[in-house]
């Protein structure tokens, strides 16, 4: 035999894979369920009986079509990849559903075992199967195991390479899928084989079949190659079609999908399965789902369920948060006490330490949210969620699914976007979760509800509460319909079937929980943490440089003087040593710090992010914003809570009267350029434009391009602007202002 044996191991989510490759290989790995976690492909090492063996774990999947990535990756790992043998994990307790994706394997004509995982389970149910019954019904072998305990494992792996060093290779499954599309594939399988399309990779009836389901993959690969031929075949595919939605009013993806499962129920219809009690055929799982997915309590248990995930994730996180603060606090001071004056001191404090706990401070909402999610998933409560609310968000082209990164974002108001964004992981169907994770950033996430409450305060104080709720509606509402638009074009493509499967409850592991949530969070840091200083690094560098001219610097020097001159120096030493205690001491540090205020905002004006601001005043007009707001807008891009400080520094600019300590409040209502309508359009603006850029840097991480992360950041501020922009116009002509 060779030096050594690929193995790779396929199945269902939740069928127990990973448990099998964590038993084989004695990796640390994490054993829960979390959808996409196995995208990452995962490869150990074990030996049986002297042979080495590689062992691949594929990402779990329902299918091969090419709905989701997941699917995508598992297929083209076996057709690329060539293991010598696949072993198909199939839950025992959950036979039929499972073995779709077999019926699947065997029509590839691939060489496979079957696993059959989670004996105990079945058993505890009273599900008995007959293993070798099935194994001579399917035609090939099948093991029965329990990996969490390791049983059976020997012979599983004994069958393996049994398979796995046989010479002669296994005929592919020929099904029939009814007579139209029998005669349709017959034709376009004589085509492919004619024209040699794509057959040193795939069979011809298997690409004929792809081509039948109407799979995105094979369409592009043979339009690359043969594009002539693709129009030939597509077009017989049309009248087949056609004519089957006549007929039968479907489509041949669900004919063939209908044709397979009857094949599997043909073959546990045949006595596979026997029930061993047949009065408790109502388990416990479907006895708890009378009640949590019921149609008028289960909503209800279901808000109470996310509203507790939600308190716990953004309630209990911060008291970690805090000691995150406190840290990162005390680091500041260090600097600031220990370090010489210079542009050095002031990008260590304002640019590393700050930046550091921008990354660091997320953590723990992080861990907390990816611990409930776990806690959710590994349980099987979130596929009920799902199942719920799939309904309503597919109205709007997401997915069930969906529900969860809208309510971490802050659809519930105050949440945050970057966990939210990586809670749509848990959505399978690519264009479903590219439109999730690019509309989630309208929520109103925490950071931005100081700054609507500050302009709520300022401008409509008398129905403050009344605004925090059409502030937090309006998010929701814009979110879906910009989601509708997103899947109208540029995300167009059918949602995808609601294929989740509601597994049965399990009590979650608290290991397998805690490695879960530790490998996530670790992601996080190791993935995003590096660009966000960077980032953190140069959004301080635009707020700071070039600075002011030395004259300018040199005027507020003399200023401080001459104030310091005209006090006694006993007051000047009471300051000094911040010991302020005197009338005139208190009077004194109120000077020199109004001058130090104005001295950081005439550095603002003239540093990069000013310069923007102010060239930019030239479209913001549009919209009424002057080039003050405009830096705080760019401010907030580094985080939204910075627009506070930001708009505070850049409107002290200018003051004349030093006795006039206005709040910003009060300063933005008296300001001539701001009024109600203006007010509205910034705060309507602030709620949907450009994410933060640690958001930003998520949803690159996440779509793994940084154009979609550049496309988050356009669309959202042109949809913002635009906004702004006819509100300010409509206040206009209706004479509001
Ligand atoms: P994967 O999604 O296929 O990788 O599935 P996992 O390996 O993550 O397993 C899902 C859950 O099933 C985990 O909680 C495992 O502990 C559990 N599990 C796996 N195999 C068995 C088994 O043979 N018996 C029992 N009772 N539980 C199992
Ligand atoms: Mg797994």
């Amino acid at each position: 035999m060779k030096d050594q044996v690929h193995i790779a191991l396929a199945g269902n989510p939740n069928a127990g894979k990973t448990t099998l490759f964590n038993f084989l290989t004695g990796a640390r790995q994490h054993v829960g369920n979390y959808p996409g976690v196995t995208v990452d492909r995962k490869e150990g090492k074990c030996q049986h009986k002297e042979q080495n063996l590689s062992i691949t774990d594929l990402p779990g999947t329902y299918s091969l079509t090419a709905y989701s990535s997941e699917e995508l990756v598992a297929r083209d790992y076996i057709v690329h990849e060539n293991p010598e043998v696949i072993i198909a994990i199939v839950d025992a307790s959950n036979l039929e559903r499972n073995l779709y994706l077999t019926c699947q394997f065997l029509e590839m004509g691939l060489p496979l075992v079957l696993g059959l995982n989670m004996i105990d389970v079945a058993k505890s149910r009273g599900i008995e199967i007959d293993a070798p019954k099935l194994s001579s019904l399917l035609g090939v072998p099948v093991v029965p195991i329990i990996a969490r305990s390791g049983k059976g494992v020997e012979k599983l792996l004994d069958a393996a390479l049994t398979v796995a060093g046989s010479s002669k290779t296994s005929e592919p499954l020929n099904l029939s899928y009814g007579d139209d599309l029998d005669i349709a594939l017959q034709e376009i399988s004589a085509t492919i084989e004619e024209n040699q399309l794509l057959t040193d990779r795939y069979q011809a009836r298997w690409t004929g079949i792809k081509i039948l389901e109407n799979d995105e993959q094979i369409l592009e690969k043979i339009d690359s190659v043969n594009p002539g031929l693709g129009k030939i075949l597509l077009a017989r595919t049309q009248t087949v079609s056609e004519h089957l939605q006549k007929t039968l009013e479907m489509y041949p993806e669900s004919l063939i999908a209908d044709h397979r499962y009857g094949y599997i129920k043909s073959i546990i219809r045949q006595g596979v399965i026997t029930y061993g009690n047949d009065t408790d055929r109502l388990y416990t799982s479907d006895k708890i789902d009378k009640v949590l997915t019921h149609r008028l309590l289960g909503p209800v248990i279901m808000g109470l369920v996310l509203f507790g995930l939600y308190t716990f994730t953004f309630g209990y996180s911060e008291i970690p948060v805090g000691w995150m603060e406190n840290l990162f606090g005390f680091l500041g001071e260090l600097a600031h006490s220990t370090l010489p004056d210079g542009a050095f001191k002031s990008m260590v404090i304002a640019g590393i330490i700050d930046g550091a706990g921008g990354v660091l401070g997320f953590v723990p909402i992080i861990m907390f949210m990816f611990f409930g999610i776990a806690i959710l998933e590994d349980s099987g409560y979130l596929a009920r969620v799902a199942f719920m609310m799939d309904r309503i968000f597919r109205m709007f082209g997401l997915h069930g699914s969906s529900v969860m990164p809208f309510i971490i974002s802050g659809g519930i108001a105050g949440g945050c976007a970057v966990p939210g964004v990586m809670a749509a992981r848990t959505l399978r169907s690519p264009k479903e979760r590219m439109a999730t994770l690019l509309t989630v950033p309208f929520m109103n996430c925490g950071a931005k509800l100081p700054v609507i409450a500050l302009l709520i305060g300022a401008f409509f104080p008398s129905h403050n509460a009344l605004y925090m709720f059409l502030a937090t509606l309006i998010a929701w509402i814009f979110a879906l319909l910009a989601a509708k638009f997103l899947r109208m074009t540029i995300l167009r493509g059918e949602s995808t079937p609601f294929v989740m499967e509601l597994p049965p409850y399990r009590f979650p592991t608290a290991k397998g929980i805690f490695i879960h949530t530790w490998e996530r969070t670790w992601q996080y840091i190791k993935k995003a943490g590096t660009i966000i200083l960077g980032i953190s690094i140069i959004l301080w560098a635009m707020m700071t440089y070039p600075g002011l001219p030395d004259s300018e610097n040199q005027r507020f020097d003399q200023m401080r003087q001459s104030i310091e001159a005209s006090f006694s120096p006993e007051t000047l030493l009471e300051v000094r040593s911040e010991t302020i205690e005197s009338q005139k001491a208190h009077q004194l540090s109120r000077e020199l710090s109004l001058i130090e205020s104005r001295q950081a905002a005439a550095t603002l004006e003239n540093s990069i992010a000013g310069r923007v601001g102010k060239s930019l005043e030239s479209i913001t007009r549009f919209a009424g914003f002057d080039w003050r707001t405009n830096i705080a807008l760019i401010g907030g891009f580094a985080a939204k809570e910075v627009i506070i400080s930001t708009l505070g520094t850049a409107y002290s600019l200018g003051e004349v009267d030093p006795d006039e300590s206005s709040s910003l409040k009060s300063r933005l209502r008296n300001d001539a350029n701001w009024n109600p309508i203006v007010a509205l359009g910034v705060l309507v603006f602030i709620m949907f434009y450009a994410p933060c850029f640690v958001t930003l840097v998520c949803i690159a991480r996440e779509t793994q391009s940084w154009r979609w992360a550049a496309f988050s950041m356009g669309f959202n501020t042109v949809i913002a602007f635009t906004l702004a922009v006819l509100l300010y116009r409509a206040g206009g002509a209706f004479g509001i202002i």
